[in-house]
């Protein structure tokens, strides 16, 4: 099975809650608030990892949720934070928001790095709230709870050279013989199952060559796993089209070269317009160079290579003009795309809505946050909520919408006159 598109969920560390504590030492009368702060959660890391060249551990595990903060303790310990759990993905990986389809990442180079979600923020402990008119305050901050998201992680190979062609004519061959891959060969379809990556040293240069398996008539309109093969080649700047020669299995090598560009050109235009290459190979079964002449007469807008991978004839010659027409195309780049970037779940922006009853509401990130600290029936807790609407530009901004007297103000399921 081969696994290049997935999607997962993934979940950052919840805060942990601050702390609500009085110190309490033998013959220390009303010990003053030393309820810690709690531990931040634990963020979702993502790391691009040169090693895999395939998603299928994702098709295993599907869920990956970092660790909690842990809640404050007395005597202002704060509670332990979560740890980030990164996730290793491969290079070229690219990571989409499920539910918009929008893009987050483009994990281009090897180890880079991509926070997709930060943990939430510890609450902060009781301590936090004394000031010299609230000496013993009986309320702490939650922690900030953290959604669960999913995401979708397609790979897209990045490689130089893509090889390309039916099933057999010797792709994976060829790919053994110039890099230092390692390829399955096997005188069956369908041998390769997943695109296989191999560096080819040129002198003290190289390039990366990915042989990109099961295109078949039809691949483009998802025969077989034939859109899941032809994403591979998107990233590739030249396309080494090899074609079998020999007609051993009974195919027309010309009819074979068209059918298979036919594929590239319907999957994308872009495709079908990338520099490519022919290799004939298999050469070594010919008797004559008949069936070479005739291919070249009908193709004449390509370079056309005659190899025997078997043999390791004609490699040199292929692998210096591949080196060659590289230097000549512009290096790959990061896909462009507009990042983005989930809502950090500490947001600190609100906004003010007017409803048609003329009430005005707060809504936004920092006012979630808010709400789950206030217990109306406490005076402290209620005098602090106030105080941050003043401090955050809350109470500016209501002015700034003309509100009035005695106007409702709605703050998540909090009511309350407006009296200043
Ligand atoms: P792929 O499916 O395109 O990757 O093809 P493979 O590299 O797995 O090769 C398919 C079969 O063709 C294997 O049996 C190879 O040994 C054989 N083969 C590959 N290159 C040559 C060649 O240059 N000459 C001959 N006669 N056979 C070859
Ligand atoms: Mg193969």
């Amino acid at each position: 099975m081969y696994v290049d598109k997935v999607t997962i969920t993934i979940k950052a560390g919840d805060g942990g809650d601050g702390a609500v504590s009085f110190r309490s030492e033998k013959y220390v009368k009303n010990g003053g608030p030393d309820g810690g702060d709690g531990g931040k959660g634990g963020n979702i890391i993502f790391v691009a990892d040169d090693s895999k060249n395939t998603l299928i551990d994702f098709y295993y595990k599907k869920k990956y949720v970092a660790p909690n903060g842990l809640k404050g303790e007395k005597r202002n310990c704060t509670g332990r934070s979560g740890a980030d759990l990164i996730i290793k993905v491969p290079t070229g990986t690219i990571i989409k928001d499920y539910e918009t389809g929008r893009t987050i990442a483009d994990m281009f180079y090897n180890e880079e790095k991509k926070t997709v979600l930060k943990g939430g923020s510890g609450g902060r402990g009781n301590a936090r709230f004394a000031t010299p008119t609230r000496r013993s305050p009986s309320f702490a901050q939650l922690g900030t709870k953290t959604a669960a998201k999913k995401v979708v992680l397609e790979l897209k190979t990045i490689a130089d050279v893509g090889l390309v062609g039916f099933p057999n004519v010797g792709k994976s061959t060829i790919l053994s013989i110039i890099s230092d891959a390692k390829p399955k060969i096997a005188n069956y379809h369908f041998t390769t199952l997943s695109p296989n990556l191999g560096v080819v040293k040129y002198y003290d240069d190289s390039f990366v060559v990915a042989d990109i398996p099961g295109l078949i008539e039809g691949a483009s309109e998802g025969i077989g796993l034939g859109l899941d093969f032809l994403r591979h080649i998107e990233r590739t700047r030249l396309i080494v089209h090899v074609v079998d020669i020999s007609g051993v299995e009974g195919n027309d090598a010309y009819q074979s070269f068209l059918a298979i560009n036919k594929e590239l050109k319907n999957y994308s235009e872009t495709l079908s317009l990338r520099p490519q290459i022919v290799v004939l190979n298999k050469c070594d079964v010919l008797e004559n160079d008949d069936k070479i002449k005739e291919f070249k007469s009908k193709v004449e807008d390509y370079p056309v290579f005659c190899l025997s991978a078997i043999k390791k004839e004609g490699v040199k010659e292929l692998v210096d003009f591949i080196y060659s027409t590289l230097k000549t195309l512009p290096k790959s780049d990061k896909m462009t795309f507009e990042e983005f970037e989930y809502e950090d779940a500490d947001e600190q922006s609100f906004e003010i809505i007017r409803n048609e009853d003329g009430t005005l509401e707060i809504i936004g990130g920092f006012v979630e946050r808010l709400i789950r600290n206030v217990t109306l029936d406490d005076t402290d807790s209620f005098a602090y909520f106030q105080k941050v609407l003043k401090d955050k530009g809350v109470i500016d901004k209501l002015y700034e919408m003309n509100v009035k007297q005695g106007d409702t103000i709605i703050v998540g399921d909090i009511e309350f006159e407006f009296y200043y």
